[in-house]
């Protein structure tokens, strides 16, 4: 078959599709719009349709002539509670809510690859499962929940592989790496609580805003003296809240951060020293400490064999040279799971375009894809699935 003609003579119905998902945007697991689109769309193409796994992700199940192995196709849905800066016929027509991340074009694209393959069912040995995932902006997020609803099995999925429209790239390029491709995400909180009192007598007062300056600078040394300078880790603070007037000392500080890591190893001994740093400034600023961690999503790992196979789809695709190694990114992805259960890849398929002015980076008010990555999207699919079950 001549899979790139024929993805693109369905161009007009894959726009339409994310276009329409572009205008109404869900969030989190409440997708009822775009979960019944999905599903319908599915069902018209005669594949075995399962609605309200992982509460309202969905999945399709194309099963071949022949037995074989099963390979998932992996898309989220959920867009993010931003209201759209864009001016464009397609703007979303749901005020604070806007697919800002790319998630509608994830949407479209598995549909049409799952159009394409189905109209080929005869030429594949093995089974095809197209996952549609809510809530991926939003941890715990909605992988986990439809891997605890089977998602892996029956039939059992032995590959998995998922895509990021991504504008950091041009399109007409696909990025991936083998090993980390996306950082553990993880949160934590801390309350550190004095005792307040005026300003002009600190000596009367447990001054909570000085421990958490303290906390603040004292955990960048875990970064800069205690991880591998070839190692990779973040901790920011993202939020600092403490007093009410210039001359009070307050009763307590109250601070957010986030940590990103790409190993696990680092990851826990980054959770560690965090906390004792914090129960150690307690002790020595005298307050009392409180402190919680919150594992987010784990770190993404691509298996190289898979990357290879992802690479050599690539190279049909958009041309060996287009086809780039990429730097790790410090952004969070719950693909991470499913690539924890089944060997696999995720990749980014790229869709920023400058001569269109579609640049903005993810999750901004602007962020726009350029609709001429999303036959590239299908084509991937399609030829990841091919080379996969061969
Ligand atoms: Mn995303």
């Amino acid at each position: 078959m001549d899979i790139k003609q024929e993805i693109l003579s369905l161009k007009d119905e894959l726009i339409g599709l994310r276009r329409d998902f572009h205008m109404y945007p869900e969030t989190r697991f409440d997708l009822p719009r775009t979960s019944k689109k999905v599903a319908d769309y599915l069902r018209n193409l005669g594949l075995e349709v399962k609605e309200g796994v992982g509460k309202s992700g969905v999945v399709g199940l194309l099963r071949g002539n022949e037995n074989g192995k099963t390979v998932m196709l992996r898309a989220d849905m959920d867009a993010l509670p931003i209201d759209e800066a864009n001016d464009v016929p397609y703007k979303s027509r749901v005020k604070g809510k806007m697919h800002a991340c790319g998630h509608d074009g994830h949407t479209a694209m598995l549909l049409v690859a799952a159009k394409v393959l189905s109209e080929h069912k005869d030429q594949i040995k093995g089974n095809v499962k197209f996952v549609f995932q809510p809530s991926e902006e939003y941890p715990p997020g909605g992988a986990k929940p439809m891997i605890e609803d089977g998602v892996m099995e029956n039939p059992h999925v032995d590959g998995a592989f998922g895509i990021h429209l991504w504008t950091p790239l041009k399109t007409g390029t696909i990025g991936t790496r083998p090993g980390a491709l996306m950082a553990a995400a993880d949160k934590f909180d801390l309350k550190f609580t004095g005792k307040g009192g005026h300003g002009a007598y600190p000596h009367l007062s447990v001054d909570p805003i000085v421990a958490a300056s303290q906390f603040v600078t004292s955990v960048q040394s875990i970064v800069s003296r205690e991880v591998s300078p070839l190692d990779s880790a973040v901790i920011t603070v993202g939020k600092f809240s403490s007093g009410d007037v210039f001359n009070v000392i307050p009763e307590n500080a109250v601070l957010f951060g986030t940590v990103r890591t790409l190993k696990e190893e680092t990851r826990s001994k980054v959770r560690k020293r965090i906390e004792e740093i914090a129960r150690g400034i307690g002790a020595a600023f005298r307050v009392k400490c409180e402190f919680n961690y919150e594992n987010g999503y784990p770190v993404l790992i691509n298996d190289e064999s898979m990357v290879e196979l992802v690479r050599k789809a690539g190279k049909e695709t958009v041309g060996a040279g287009n086809v780039l190694e990429v730097e790790p990114s410090m952004g969070g992805e719950d693909m991470a799971y499913y690539l924890q259960k089944a060997k696999g890849a995720f990749y980014f398929v790229g869709a920023s375009n400058e001569k269109k002015g579609i640049t903005a980076p993810h999750h901004s008010p602007y962020f726009d894809i350029d609709e001429d990555a999303l036959p590239i999207g299908v084509e991937m699919h399609v030829r990841t699935v091919l080379l996969f079950l061969s």
